[in-house]
């Protein structure tokens, strides 16, 4: 059998955390077993879904080097084959139609319905068609009372058996005779011939009613893995008030998509002590028994110790590639050519200290930003003394000649301050300040190198005055 996954999400929202990690999980399912994985848009609710999220969604996933093989299912696309289902369930009478207004559903009718099953069962389950009235009505699944229990093995939760009593008459056509998720999923995912659904533990009272749609339907439903859900450091569901939630925020800190793949990978699932892996490694690896049951913290230090790995284990014409695209869509700058290679020369001295692309941006932004030192903190380090130290040495390498290379810069620099009676700090921190308008850099020398003689006088200058 051939193994088919499926990432389904709804353009309802941006991509976030808990979805990113869904489709991963699927994808490297299916291409641990040499099998298919399929993108499917679930954009069934006309109301909500838009197709910039579509888009939004397509992007993330693509940008995480998740792809996807055979061509994207559209939801909407598939609404006939919905209702012809919905029609064959309604004529086998395995669902029924129900003019149960939400208005009957006072406290005192859903008492009464309780009072026999804890959820709702409508009142229109065995009326025959000659005693419809001619008003608008939904299409519900008639559940089962008897076997009353739904047994099933997920393959992370192991055997699990469900209370049919628990679930309610869902309805499977709303009033406008539009499919709705359960129904338009289970019909989908079979015409698709999905073999496993890997999805959120939230989904697990969807699966009991879809199984109930496969049975009555005659189906062989797919094999399930319910992944547990994504918690805060609170023990609550990761959710946007946790802050950074969605793919998009990660984007934009420039995490590099390798680590963003290898973090998410390990939350909820795991490899003997692996904690640092590429997508190749991930997918050789990747078992459904490797998934955990408990649910996983999102623990951004540990984001961000991954992130440093994968941005140090890169060459460095790599990270200047992703960093000029980062800030020409992130930052919306574009850099000459003369300022991008300045960058190219400054990344060796400055990615060991940084975790994300965005760091390293902040940690260079120095390099084309205007020349004035504006941070207020590093200015008032610049105070008269240093002003007047830093322009005597200027105007001794002014008129020094020598080549303008790191060693030489260096080497002119300590020999000035032992001829000065100066401390190098007494010289290095203003003419840090000066030059990055910070006061932790890379050496000093380096950077001078960097800006070249031109620059570097010319930024000294200013901030001399
Ligand atoms: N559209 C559903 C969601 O985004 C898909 C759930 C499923 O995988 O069946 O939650």
């Amino acid at each position: 059998m051939e193994i088919r996954t499926r990432f389904a999400p709804s353009p309802t929202g941006d991509l976030h955390i808990g979805g990113a990690r869904t489709a991963l999980f699927n994808y490297l399912f299916a291409k641990s077993m040499k099998g298919k994985f399929l993108l499917r848009i679930e954009d069934t609710d006309l109301k909500r879904s838009k197709s910039s999220l579509t888009e939004k969604i397509i992007n993330d996933i693509k940008w995480l080097n998740i792809l996807w093989d055979e061509k994207i299912v559209f939801q909407r696309q598939n609404q006939n084959k919905h209702k012809q289902i919905i029609d064959y369930l309604l004529k086998k009478r395995l669902a029924f139609k129900c003019f149960f207004e939400k208005e009957d559903r006072t406290e005192k009718n859903i008492e009464k319905i309780g009072a026999q099953e804890p959820a709702f069962r409508s009142p229109w389950r065995d009326f025959s068609k000659n005693t419809h009235p001619n008003k608008q009505y939904v299409v519900r699944f008639r559940v089962p009372s008897d076997p009353s229990r739904i047994n099933f093995t997920d393959k992370v939760r192991g055997e699990l058996s469900w209370n049919l009593s628990t679930i309610e008459d869902f309805v499977i056509a709303r009033s406008d005779g539009s499919s709705t998720y359960n129904l338009a999923v289970v019909v989908d995912d079979h015409n698709m011939k999905i073999s496993h659904v890997i999805r959120g533990e939230d989904h697990l009272t969807n699966t009991v009613k879809q199984l109930l749609i496969y049975q009555a339907l005659n189906w062989v439903p797919p094999e399930f893995a319910h992944i547990p859900l994504i918690h805060n450091d609170k023990g609550e569901k990761l959710s946007k008030r946790d802050g950074n939630s969605s793919l998009l925020d990660f984007k934009q800190e420039g995490f590099l998509p390798d680590a963003m793949l290898n973090y998410l990978a390990r939350l909820g699932w795991s490899y003997k002590d692996e904690e640092f892996f590429n997508l190749d490694q991930a997918i050789s690896w990747f078992t459904l028994d490797g998934i955990g049951k408990s649910p996983s913290k999102f623990d951004i230090k540990k984001l961000l110790n991954i992130s440093k790995k994968h941005l140090v284990s890169k060459p460095v014409d790599e990270i200047h590639k992703s960093l000029l695209q980062y800030i020409r869509i992130y930052k919306n700058i574009s850099l000459s050519e003369t300022i991008s290679e300045n960058l190219r020369q400054y990344l060796p001295l400055v990615v060991e200290r940084c975790t994300s692309l965005g760091e390293i941006f902040d940690a260079s932004a120095f390099l084309f930003e205007a020349d004035k030192v504006r941070d207020k903190k590093a200015l008032a380090l610049l105070n008269d003394n240093s002003r007047k130290i830093l322009s005597d040495f200027v105007y001794a390498i002014k008129s020094a000649n020598f080549a303008w290379n790191s060693k030489l810069l260096n080497e002119f620099i300590n020999t000035y301050c032992e001829e000065s009676s100066l401390k190098f700090r007494d010289i290095g921190i203003p003419l840090r300040i000066a030059l990055t308008g910070s006061t932790s850099s890379p050496s000093i020398a380096h950077i001078m190198e960097i800006l070249g003689k031109h620059q570097t006088l010319d930024r000294l200058n200013i901030n001399v005055d």
